[in-house]
């Protein structure tokens, strides 16, 4: 038969061509910083990473993988880390379909971590529940990760540990505005938040090398955790777990790895 659909395979085609926009479109709005999606469970879940896509392969064949079990340490005499943050507008809240993340674009977001001669630029933070680290073999209710990168490319993170206390505000002031469906990054006019609010007046810390704990678990990652945990409330605890109850990678093997603890 020569000619034209006929309108009922016409109808069929547009209805098809339809849902592939969507299925695509809703994706590819909520992940666009990730060409190959990953979750923590299910079939591109933590255990199948490496295997989803080349780019992936550190978080399978990787020997400083994060996060770990902080047991063992090495006392050392460390440089202190020197926050400087500020208030500013809220800008870039996400929820991105793993965690809740706050992104700082850079130049300007004016936050930076300073740590002996190295100076770092606050990129992102977000949330897991529980925490990623353990320590002495336990998680704690949940942890804050601070990304940070230097100008020429170093790459830090720092772990506040979250336990269940008294309400943190400025955690509140987030979690009032949280997007409750994964997607695009969004501004929220009128609110000012200053990351030191999440930050502990004792910063003494353990450290060690290891990598982003997501694809691409990129390594030569400085982490920088901090022993002292910050109180948050049950209820904000609770408002994260309605969202995302386990958004965190299993422990990866030290391989050998020191974790120095500042005195
Ligand atoms: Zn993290």
């Amino acid at each position: 038969m020569q000619g034209g659909l006929d309108g009922r395979s016409r109808n069929m085609r547009m209805t098809f061509v339809a849902l592939t926009m969507v299925a695509l479109w809703v994706p590819v709005m909520a992940q666009a910083q990730w060409k190959t999606p990953w979750y923590y469970e299910g079939k591109s879940g933590t255990e199948h990473w490496a295997s989803l896509d080349p780019d992936y392969a550190t978080c399978g064949n990787g020997k400083a993988q994060s996060p770990i079990d902080i047991r063992a340490t090495q006392k050392a005499e460390l440089p202190p880390l020197r926050f400087i943050d500020k208030s500013a507008p809220l800008k870039y809240l996400v929820n991105n379909g793993r965690t809740i993340r706050v992104d700082y674009h850079a130049p300007g977001s004016g936050d930076w971590l300073i740590v002996g001669d190295l100076r770092y630029q606050l990129t992102q933070f977000h949330f897991h529940r529980p925490s990623e680290e353990y320590v002495q073999g336990r998680p704690y209710d949940m942890a804050l990760h601070l990304m940070y990168e230097t100008s020429d490319g170093k790459v830090a993170g720092v772990t506040v540990f979250l336990k269940s206390g008294r309400a943190n505000a400025t955690l509140q002031k987030l979690w009032d505005h949280m997007p409750q469906v994964a997607g695009n990054a969004q501004e929220i006019p009128g609110i000012e938040i200053n990351p030191a609010g999440l930050l502990p007046q004792d910063t003494a810390y353990y450290t060690y090398t290891g990598s982003l704990s997501a694809p691409p678990c990129t390594e030569d990652v400085t982490w920088y955790v901090l022993k002292t945990p910050m109180e948050i409330s049950a209820e904000q605890i609770k408002a994260f777990a309605r969202l995302y109850p386990h958004d965190v990678r299993p422990l990866q093997p030290l391989n050998g790895r020191v974790v120095k603890e500042s005195e």
